[in-house]
């Protein structure tokens, strides 16, 4: 097994995987470049792809001996324009244009929109923004059959460009037939994390959660003013949050979203799970193998949010840089948890503990480690629920999970701070002692002299039995004594 030392930062970093990066020497460089999390992109490639990319991740877990999350992302009802004659064409400023149910190949005045849900839904004034917005459509006209526009920017639109209807609540699920398939797909592939695109309601996520059947933790992405509006239950019905700021930014004005992400940010990290800033964060390599300062900044940034993972998109999946992208989102994050200031800003919050023994631990091992000379928490759990509570308070010092489960290990990887172990089950307070000391030197996290807290709960194998917290000193020679 290869050897890579833990991470020196505890934010997290999640790669698009795609053309430029699912072979396995190129997953294999990012992971060691520093990628602890691997999205696949349901909207594009197929099944077979998705496969042998998912295999080769887990031959790169087995080959490190560290578990790495795989994050399905569902595609979600995007909606697209169909296609062109000369598979584009180019809309005039001030011209006009018609959205039709016409499957005909269109040209510079019309096109297929494969949507009959839009059709008598939009009303005049209503905006229709196509490529990422570059494209402004204002409806002047719409019926049963056509949406007739006025261009207020034009430019060039080519084959099954995505198309946003920010100013009307579209009644469509989140799961399309598609999005079935691939969350069928996903699941049965051992996805850790689904991501459900384009949610609206809560109800979108009780709905896949259905379907997911205890498999896999459930992510929702905000990228629509409706899910911005009932972000509270949203957050409160999923694992995690992504603030996808893509869409977001086309959904609503761009200016909207800096602030918003802080408080996506905030209200996630609230609940203790864990939060994905994503999107364009170093966009400009795409191309080019250095990021601009902007970009700098909106990675560092995010990591001063207290972001728990900041995500690449396309620079990692198609662009001509991924490794470097990696490396250089690593760097802004090492740079930034050095600073001095980084955990007062990242304890901002007022996030008081939960009146739990669980939270009320999980907030000692925080104190502690800033009034004791602390190398590591070590968190013995089964669901990942103390490591979550115990992140939740931004603690200065790593956190080594221990578990039995793979499946709690390999979602963790999103979590701030925490370096998760797959060990044996335990059955003793002592055992417990001894496997967290041999585990920490094994692992990195302390040599001889090193204090440690150990945090579990007792019976173990009990969930939210978080009751026990101990301070213990490290010898050095734990790992002859109980071997490895
Ligand atoms: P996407 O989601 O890349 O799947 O569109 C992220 C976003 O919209 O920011
Ligand atoms: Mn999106």
């Amino acid at each position: 097994m290869q050897k890579l030392d833990p991470r020196a930062r505890k934010v997290k970093i999640l790669a698009t995987t795609g053309p430029a990066s699912r072979e396995p020497d190129m997953l294999r460089r990012l992971f060691k470049a520093g990628a602890d999390a691997f999205r696949v992109n349901m909207s594009h490639g197929d099944h077979a792809t998705h496969a042998q990319t998912i295999q080769a991740i887990r031959a790169l877990e087995k080959e490190f001996g560290r578990p790495i999350a795989i994050f399905c992302d569902l595609q979600g009802p995007k909606l697209r324009v169909g296609e062109f004659k000369d598979g584009q064409a180019v809309i005039r400023h001030s011209g006009h244009f018609t959205l039709d149910r016409n499957p005909e190949p269109g040209d510079e005045t019309r096109v297929h929109l494969p949507h009959p849900e839009l059709f008598g839904l939009l009303a005049k004034g209503q905006r229709l923004l196509i490529n990422d917005g570059k494209i402004r459509l204002r409806v002047i006209e719409a019926d049963e059959d056509r949406i007739f526009c006025s261009a207020e920017v034009g430019g060039v639109i080519s084959n099954r460009k995505g198309v946003n209807v920010p100013d009307a609540e579209i009644p469509i699920p989140a799961l399309t037939e598609k999005d079935r398939k691939d969350l069928a797909f996903a699941v049965e592939h051992g996805a850790d994390w689904i991501g459900l695109s384009f949610v609206q309601r809560p109800e979108d996520l009780a709905e896949a959660r259905k379907l997911m059947g205890g498999r896999g933790s459930l992510c929702a992405k905000i990228e629509k003013p409706m899910a911005v509006r009932r972000l509270d239950e949203i957050v409160e019905l999923a694992d995690g949050i992504m603030v996808a700021r893509g869409d977001l930014g086309v959904e609503l004005e761009p200016q909207e979203v800096p602030p918003l992400q802080k408080k996506i940010v905030n209200k996630t990290r609230t609940a203790g799970k864990p939060v994905i800033v994503a999107t364009q964060m170093l966009e400009s390599m795409i191309e080019s193998p250095a990021p601009t300062r902007a970009e700098v900044s909106d990675v560092a940034n995010a990591v001063y949010d207290g972001a728990d993972a900041v995500m690449l998109s396309a620079e990692t999946a198609a662009g001509e840089w991924p490794e470097e992208a990696v490396t250089i989102m690593d760097k802004i994050a090492t740079q930034v948890e050095r600073d001095d200031a980084y955990l007062d800003r990242v304890r901002f919050l007022d996030t008081p503990p939960d009146r739990t023994t669980a939270d009320a631990l999980a907030h000692a091992c925080m104190t502690i480690a800033d009034t004791v000379a602390i190398e590591a928490v070590t968190v013995f759990t089964g669901t990942g629920s103390t490591a979550r509570r115990v992140a939740r308070e931004r603690p200065s010092v790593p956190m080594l999970v221990l578990t039995p489960s793979m499946t709690t290990a390999r979602r963790l990887a999103l979590l701030w701070g925490a370096h998760a172990v797959v060990t044996k089950d335990i059955g003793s307070f002592e055992e417990m002692i001894a496997k967290g000391k041999r585990m920490a030197l094994r692992h990195g996290f302390g040599r001889a002299g090193s204090k440690l807290i150990a945090l579990a709960g007792v019976p173990f194998g009990t969930p939210g039995s978080t009751n026990l917290l101990h301070v213990v000193t490290l010898v050095g020679n734990e790992l002859e004594k109980h071997g490895a």
